[in-house]
């Protein structure tokens, strides 16, 4: 049977989601009485340098509209679950519920909240010897839809439906999937296996390049990509940002275990026409040739420190620590060469020879260069994830003459970068 995608404009609330459901006759095999799990993409919340919003977070007028839709086919038992990032104390996925507008859909609508962080979880092995644990309320609700968002990520290039539903594991399997042994796409690839989405739809209302969180850049597209084949959307959302699918790892690693083409010309299209609306998006930034920082870094003339690009083991909860690694060596230039330090993160690097100093964030990369020969002499900010303080003092001891200041400026010109910009909409992500 050909799968179907729906590509629709959006234009109107709730009627250009709602075609997009009958043109991929998404609801089919739903039932009123069904218990329904929605899945947006609420990635992780920051009240002290909010993160803004396009292309970050699935917009809050889209998930209103579906609930809308689901209550007009009388489905009365609606649960939104997210397992948000927590990047600082008290800021999980009620925060993230919160500073969206859910709380406004539960007393509107009766919809439950459920932050998949707290929830029980059902271990599933894959590939014969690893496990993930996957949020009760994910695999026992009879019809899941998965609500991503059209977006770029600096690991996985894309992050669209099947790497959404990362959200869905428990913290401990979240950081499992960036271990170095199986790899992280392969490993998240198999989500989808148990949760089995019924429906999913791609929210391209914005779509993000250079995601997935404060530093990308969103642009308006106004897309709604939905399909009840989770490979088909993604591979409709990823062409439409300049993604064929044999360059996308988790493509290739789902299509390869389930069978499903990974060619577009196999699914059938209905809507826009994918053609009409392209638009290439970077996942990555630049990186200097001898892996020494980001491009950046040569363009102002930077010399001595050195910060190899994160990899695929880096988890979210190291990932803030890596920018801000980045941002803090910026700030300790003055013109002359930096101190000969090394800086290394996530689980896997190793210390390479003809550094002072090697500073080592987090214990795992502390682990993973216990004995190394490389290192002259060490200083290691310990924690999973380690402090913003203790990333500072350790950067500091190693010569580095930071300032956590500039740090608080950039990300607060971040917060606000798209502020009175035309098309810019705060509305889309409250109720
Ligand atoms: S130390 Fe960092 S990379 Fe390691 S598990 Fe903890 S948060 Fe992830």
């Amino acid at each position: 049977m050909t799968e179907t995608v729906a590509i629709v404009k959006y234009t109107a609330s709730p009627n250009s989601l709602k075609e997009s459901i009958e043109l991929s006759d998404g609801f089919k095999g739903l039932k009123p009485s069904d218990s329904i799990m929605i899945k947006p993409n609420l990635v992780a919340f920051d009240d002290q340098f909010p993160i803004a919003p396009f292309g970050v977070y699935t917009t809050t007028r889209l998930v209103e509209d579906l609930i809308i839709c689901l209550k007009d086919f009388g489905c009365n038992n609606i649960t939104i679950g997210e397992g948000s990032v927590q990047l600082k104390k008290d800021m999980g996925t009620f925060a993230a519920f919160e500073g969206l507008g859910y709380k406004t859909l539960e007393k509107k609508y009766g919809v439950t909240l459920v932050d998949f962080n707290q929830s029980k979880t059902e271990g599933f092995t894959y590939h014969d010897e690893h496990q993930l644990h996957i949020a009760k309320e994910a695999v026992e609700s009879d019809f899941f839809i998965n609500f991503p968002v059209l977006k770029t990520h600096g690991q996985t290039k894309v992050s669209l439906g099947l790497k959404n539903l990362k959200g869905c594991l428990k913290l401990k399997s979240k950081r499992h999937c960036h271990n170095p042994e199986s790899g992280l796409e392969f490993s998240f690839s198999h989500i989808a296996d148990f949760v089995k989405p019924s429906l999913t739809i791609i929210d391209g209302i914005y779509a993000l390049e250079k995601g997935a969180l404060h530093f990308g850049n969103a642009y308006r597209k106004d897309l709604i990509i939905a399909s009840r084949d989770i490979l088909a959307a993604d591979l409709a959302g990823a062409q439409i940002i300049g993604y064929a699918a044999d360059t996308i790892d988790h493509f290739k690693h789902y299509s390869k275990r389930t069978g499903k083409s990974l060619a577009m010309a196999d699914y059938e299209i209905k809507g826009e026409k994918i053609d009409n609306h392209i638009q290439p998006l970077k996942w990555d930034w630049t990186w200097t040739k001898d892996n020494t920082g980001p491009g950046i870094f040569e363009k102002l003339g930077v010399t001595g420190v050195a910060l190899p690009k994160y990899d695929e083991t880096l988890c979210s909860g190291c990932s803030p620590i890596a920018n801000m690694s980045s941002i803090l060596a910026l700030s300790a230039f003055k013109g002359q060469p930096l101190a000969n330090v090394e800086i290394l993160n996530g689980k896997k690097m190793q210390a390479r020879p003809g550094y002072d100093k090697t500073v080592l964030l987090g214990n795992c990369i502390i682990k993973a260069n216990k004995d190394n020969e490389n290192i002259n002499e060490v200083v290691i900010a310990k924690g999973c994830p380690p402090s913003e303080d203790d990333v500072v003092a350790a950067m500091k001891s190693a010569g580095l003459d930071v300032n956590i200041l500039a740090y608080y400026g950039f990300m607060k010109q971040q917060s606000e970068k798209y502020n009175g910009k035309e098309g810019y909409d705060q509305e889309f992500f409250t109720a």
